[in-house]
This record gives C-alpha cells, sequence and structure tokens, in this order.
C-alpha cells in the first residue's frame, strides 16, 4: 500500500470478462439483503393476495438461483458505479472500453435481450448498449489499490417512475417529504412494488437524481450516517407503508423495502428533490478487482 500500483498485462480483458458475468449473474441471483426484506415483509404480511405474491417473488429468487434463471424478463439499463483506488495507475480509456465490450458480451454469448435503443428512431444494436450506454459513474477513493465496480440492470418499470423538482428553500424539508409521498403514490403499481425508494436531496437537478439513483444501491434497509437524514428515512418508510398500496399495487403491509437518502449541498436558493424507484428485485452485483486482476465478487 501506499505508492502507485500498475496494473497486471491482462487486468482489462479481466475487466471485461467479469463485467460481463456481473451483468448475467445479476438478472439470476437477488442480494441477499434483498431476500431477507421479502422473507421479513412475507412473514409479517397480513393480507392473503399480498401473502401470494411474496410467495410468487421467493419462488422466482429460487428458480433464478438454483436453475439459472432469469427472475424477471427485463435486462434493463446498464449502469456501473465504479469506484477507482487512489493507488491504482490505470488508463481510463481503456477500462471504459472493458465495460461496453463486457456489456456486449454478456447480450451476445448469454444471450439476453437487449433492452436499448436509439431515442428517436428506436434502433436497437442488440448489444444492450448505444451512444452513452451502458451509463459509468467514475468515482476515486484514497488508499486502495483495487477497483470497486457496482452494476445494476435498471429495470423500465420502476425507471420510468423517476421525478424530480427544483423545490425552493422556503418549500423546506416538509417540500421534500410531501413531493417524495405524492409521488410514491402516484407511482402506484408501476413500479413493480414493494421497492427500494431512493431519494436525492440537494446538489444541482442532475446531480440530484443521480443521488436518488445511488441510493437504490444502498443494501435494503441501511441508514444514513447522519442521524438527522436517517430519521426522515424511517419517517418517509412508515408513511409509505401505511399506504397499503402493497405488492404489486393488489393490498399490503408492505409498499416499500426500503427508503434511502443520499444529499449533497447545493445552492442558496435552490431546495432539489428527486426520487428514482428500484422495483422489487432490486438486482445489483458488485466487483472488487485487484491490480493483479484477481475478483472478489459480491453484493
Ligand atoms: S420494474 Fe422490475 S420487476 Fe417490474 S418488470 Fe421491470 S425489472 Fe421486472
Amino acid at each position: 500500500m501506499g505508492g502507485l500500483m500498475e496494473v497486471a498485462q491482462n487486468f482489462y480483458e479481466v475487466v471485461e470478462t467479469t463485467c460481463r458475468d456481473l451483468y448475467i449473474q445479476s438478472l439470476k441471483e437477488i442480494p441477499p439483503d434483498v431476500v431477507d426484506a421479502i422473507k421479513r415483509a412475507a412473514a409479517r404480511e397480513t393480507k392473503e393476495v399480498a401473502k401470494r405474491i411474496f410467495s410468487h417473488y421467493l419462488r422466482s429468487i429460487e428458480l433464478g438461483q438454483k436453475d439459472n434463471m432469469m427472475v424477471c424478463q427485463d435486462t434493463g439499463i446498464p449502469i456501473y458505479w465504479v469506484e477507482i483506488g487512489g493507488n491504482v495507475r490505470f488508463d481510463g480509456a481503456k477500462l471504459t472500453t472493458a465495460i461496453i465490450k463486457g456489456t456486449e458480451r454478456a447480450t451476445r454469448e448469454h444471450p439476453l435481450r437487449s433492452s436499448i435503443v436509439a431515442p428517436i428512431s428506436r434502433e436497437n444494436r442488440q448489444t444492450s448498449t448505444g451512444e452513452r450506454i451502458p451509463i459509468i459513474h467514475y468515482d476515486f477513493v484514497p488508499d486502495s489499490d483495487e477497483i470497486d465496480i457496482l452494476f445494476m440492470p435498471k429495470g423500465s418499470g420502476s425507471e420510468n417512475m423517476s421525478f424530480m423538482r427544483m423545490l425552493v428553500p422556503a418549500d423546506g424539508i416538509n417540500g421534500v417529504k410531501k413531493f417524495v409521498l405524492e409521488n410514491v403514490v402516484g407511482a402506484g403499481a408501476k413500479p413493480c412494488p414493494p421497492m427500494v425508494v431512493g431519494i436525492g436531496i440537494g446538489g444541482s437537478s442532475d446531480l440530484c437524481m443521480t443521488l436518488a439513483k445511488k441510493a437504490t444501491t444502498r443494501p435494503v434497509g441501511s441508514k444514513n450516517p447522519d442521524p438527522k437524514i436517517a430519521a426522515i428515512e424511517q419517517e418517509l418508510f412508515e408513511a409509505i407503508n401505511s399506504t397499503g398500496i402493497g405488492p404489486q399495487g393488489l393490498g399490503g403491509d408492505t409498499t416499500a423495502l426500503g427508503v434511502h437518502i443520499e444529499s449533497a449541498w447545493t445552492h442558496i436558493t435552490c431546495n432539489p428533490v428527486a426520487v428514482n424507484i428500484q422495483c422489487w428485485r432490486a438486482e445489483r452485483r458488485r466487483a472488487k478487482i485487484s491490480t493483479s486482476g484477481q475478483v472478489t465478487i459480491g453484493f
């Protein structure tokens, strides 16, 4: 640790293969924290129809693991969150190319349905890639000599239920809560509840929405380290679950598996809020890759 570490010769090939595997595996194995949250929700559910839906979800999760099947047919928008250790000496252009190639290979070699089209012509390259897709977020962390890649295949049912508003400071935090609740209730069954509600507060309009999406990648039920924000997460979690929307919007005790908030400081005259919803499958998969090319898979 300490000085810069050059990556191994085959490092970019390892990144490519790993990104291919992350995409495929993320569609078949639901993260354990999500499974546990669904099991807990199923155990405390009191409505018959909701109990049946939970048992269907749990069966789909089991089939995904045991029979190597996709939990849901939607291959989503491929999104990567990449954290690069400050000690890693690497070629950023090669890293991006490796991630894109891995995405294309997942789609061709599995094969997966390519869900990505051009916005106007609706052309589909059948590669799950296109202009600015996959979406890759880069960040840097000090004192680390590895690259951490978190992948999420973002389903459209939940992505279509995304909301952003530039509130004014006079709206305060109550305006933020009202905006979240109005939109989550308005979304109803569309995002395939029970959902993980990601909320961004602060920043600029684009950062706020990115924070909302980033919030959905946290382990289900994790708390924001700021106790004031964690208290708002809990308040909104209880409020959303008191709506009775329930799994698939058919009524039930659990509408949200988790409510996560990420925040940034903002302009003196701004009060931005964004909501990005993850559906019940809340798929994600992570790989840590050392400079020598060693891969550790997780969630
Ligand atoms: S929103 Fe999620 S669960 Fe619903 S269809 Fe899309 S990927 Fe599947």
